[in-house]
């Protein structure tokens, strides 16, 4: 038999990476995890969710603080300003606690970090940095990086991408974002709240592709009412920088006369591609799928037997907790147990104020493959959500009109987030709408609404 340095070795130490090699240490194997960064944690705790959630809630405090929207509510302040600086601090401070948390993990578990990039020599060895390490199972989990447009480079100071996003150094005037997707909308959000005039061109003719067609209009609708400004079924030609302003130049998707916008800012969030540059795929005999992504079948595995891939660099939502359910799964299979990932049932949430949230399938889609009923509540009829002035938004349960099973479940709500994780779970359990009806739900909360909104699928909600 071969004698390898590791059992497994897992190239990326991302969500999908890091809880791979921990579960693996956990399950007996000698596991190391390559990294080219200097800390742990990937896309997602460096440049990702992370600072995003960390600027989101930091400038969500500052609007409520500065607009005067507390003094309904007595609460009042005067001289309240921005320290921009110390929220990059906040925000860096969390990053960096975060990350040195999976260092500790790693000691914990006995998971050997090797610093350096990874390239394959061959399917059991691979070169990282200046040494060489041979390993019986290795898990590509490199992730993904921000695409851009033809011809548009990515500076870092006018235009940038949603890592510059991230630390820009002053409020800019008037911030244009291409790509009305989760990103544009997250750090589009910030940068509004913190003051930004900002103008989304967006090439579909709503925001948030993915999300249900009435919960994207709802949301498009509460954008406006912050004051974005959103173009959609827009394109953009063409960016020219010119010392610290951008013209940006737009026209209809369709074709027809363009503008130009004046920018101090541009942000680039057009969507992310698999990291597969240097890994030398080929000298394993690797095969990428016709999306260029790492080719796996049900267990994760490549068409190469001892190499698996997961997480962004594999077909699927490119979301963390994604990566890190695979993350699980894979070591179980590479460990002979059983690993499972249910990617019908992947909540995805936007962390925008109102929070938007969704699991399963959009009303249109489950309507085209059978035949459904729908229930929704508004939270303007939610006694908490009124108590708190936090009305926008609605559940929306779609269930299977002959079984009742529910199919996919839709939020707009400030806890939209938390809340669709009873969804996810309720479908998890194979739920009908009619389970959700007859669970109590505390009162008064906002997770009555999913209650109303499953008593309104048979047509029986009791508070509208
Ligand atoms: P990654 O996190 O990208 O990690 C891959 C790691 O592999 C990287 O650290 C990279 O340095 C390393 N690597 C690559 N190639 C090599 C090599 N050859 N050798 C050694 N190391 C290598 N998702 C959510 O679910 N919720 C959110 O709120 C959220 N917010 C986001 C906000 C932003 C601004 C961005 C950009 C993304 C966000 N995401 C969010 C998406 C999330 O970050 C990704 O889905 C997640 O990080 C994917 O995990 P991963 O382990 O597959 O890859
Ligand atoms: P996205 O795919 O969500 O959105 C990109 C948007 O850009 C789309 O609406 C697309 O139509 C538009 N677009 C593409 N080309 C365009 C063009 N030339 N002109 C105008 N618009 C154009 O991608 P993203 O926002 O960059 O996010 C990347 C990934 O990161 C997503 O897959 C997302 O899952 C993940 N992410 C998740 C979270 C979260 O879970 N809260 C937060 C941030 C990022």
């Amino acid at each position: 038999m071969a004698e390898y340095d590791y059992d497994v070795l897992v190239i990326g130490a991302g969500p999908g990476g890091y809880v791979a090699a921990i579960r693996a240490a956990q399950l007996g194997l000698r596991t190391a995890c390559a990294e080219a960064r200097e800390t742990l944690g990937g896309t997602c705790l460096n440049v990702g969710c992370i600072p995003s959630k960390a600027l989101l809630h930091a400038s969500e405090l500052y609007q409520e603080a500065a607009s005067g929207h507390l003094t309904k509510f007595g609460v009042e302040f005067s001289g309240v300003t921005l320290n921009l600086d110390q929220m990059h601090a906040e925000k860096a401070k969390a990053v960096k606690e975060l990350t040195g948390g999976i260092e500790f993990l790693f000691k914990k578990n006995k998971v050997t970090w090797l610093k350096g990039r990874a390239a394959f020599q061959d399917a059991n060895t691979l070169t990282i940095g200046d040494r060489t390490v041979t390993a019986e199972n290795v898990v590509i989990a490199t992730g993904s990086s921000v695409t851009s447009l033809q011809g548009l480079e990515i500076d870092q100071k006018v235009v940038v991408d949603s890592t510059g996003a991230l630390a820009l150094p002053e409020v800019p005037e008037h911030l244009v974002v291409i790509g009305g997707g989760v990103i544009g909308m997250e750090l589009g959000s910030v940068w509004r709240r913190l003051g930004a005039k900002v103008t989304v061109v967006e090439y579909l003719d709503q925001i948030l592709p993915g999300f249900d067609e009435e919960v994207r209009r709802e949301s498009a609708k509460i954008f406006k009412k912050q004051g974005f400004e959103l173009r959609t079924s827009t394109k953009v030609t063409g960016v020219t920088v010119e010392g610290d302003r951008a013209a940006v130049r737009i026209e209809p998707a369709a074709g027809g006369e363009g503008e130009t916008l004046q920018a101090d800012a541009v942000l680039v969030a057009v969507g992310r591609r698999p990291n597969l540059d240097g890994l030398n795929l080929e000298a394993a005999g690797v095969q990428l799928n016709e999306r260029g992504q790492v080719g796996i079948d049900h267990d994760f595995r490549t068409n190469v037997a001892n190499v698996w891939a997961i997480g962004d660099v594999a077909p699927g939502l490119m979301l963390a907790h994604k990566a890190e359910d695979e993350g699980v799964a894979v070591a179980e299979n590479i460990a002979g147990h059983t690993g499972i990932v249910n990617h019908d049932v992947i909540p995805s949430v936007v962390y925008t104020n109102p929070e938007i949230a969704g699991v399963g399938l959009s009303e249109e889609v489950a309507a085209a493959r059978t035949e459904i009923k729908v229930g929704k509540f508004p939270f303007a009829a939610n006694s908490r959500a009124k108590t708190n002035r936090d009305t926008d938004g609605f559940v929306k349960i779609i269930a299977d009109a002959k079984s009742d099973r529910v199919l996919g479940v839709w939020i707009v709500s400030s806890l939209a987030g938390t809340m669709i994780a009873q969804a996810a779970q309720a479908m998890e359990f194979g739920a009908t709408s009619e389970d959700i009806a007859l669970t109590c739900h505390a009162h008064p909360t906002h997770s009555e609404a999913m209650k109303e909104a499953a008593m309104a699928v048979q047509g029986k909600a009791i508070h509208i």
